[in-house]
């Protein structure tokens, strides 16, 4: 079964947990046991699984991001968006978790995130969920 969320992103860089709409997407197709696949169809998001308890960890990671990829760099890319471009690929573009007995199987505190990285802007992630 394959299905999408819509997300409109506030920020030219976010963290947005997902993890209750994934959740409700496979509950709705009424899979018990089987896999989840998530794709983003963006170039400058991803997606990607992390704490969900404490919010300065999404903070830290998007700081982290920033340092790792500063917007001064000399990049080539006509659109002037090549640290987003950069982010993106860092974090991924595509997710997969197993699903037992109808629920996400995350750890106790992983949440997923979709990865805004050139915001605010209109995204998807697209579903594909596999019953085994
Ligand atoms: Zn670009």
């Amino acid at each position: 079964m394959n299905c999408s969320l819509s997300l409109a992103t506030s920020d030219a860089c976010q963290f947005i947990d997902i993890t209750a709409r994934v959740q409700a997407a496979v509950t709705e197709s009424q899979a018990k046991d089987g896999l989840v696949m998530l794709f983003v169809p963006h170039t400058t998001a991803g997606i990607t699984i992390n704490e969900n308890a404490d919010p300065d960890v999404r903070r830290d990671i998007l700081q982290h991001l920033d340092k790792m990829v500063p917007a001064s760099r000399d990049f080539r890319h006509f659109e002037g968006n090549s640290p987003a471009h950069v982010k993106a690929s860092l974090m991924g573009p595509s997710l997969m978790m197993p699903i037992m007995g109808g629920k996400l199987r995350l750890g106790t505190w992983q949440g997923i995130y979709f990865c805004e990285f050139d915001g605010p802007r209109n995204r998807q992630v697209l579903l594909t969920i596999v019953e085994t």
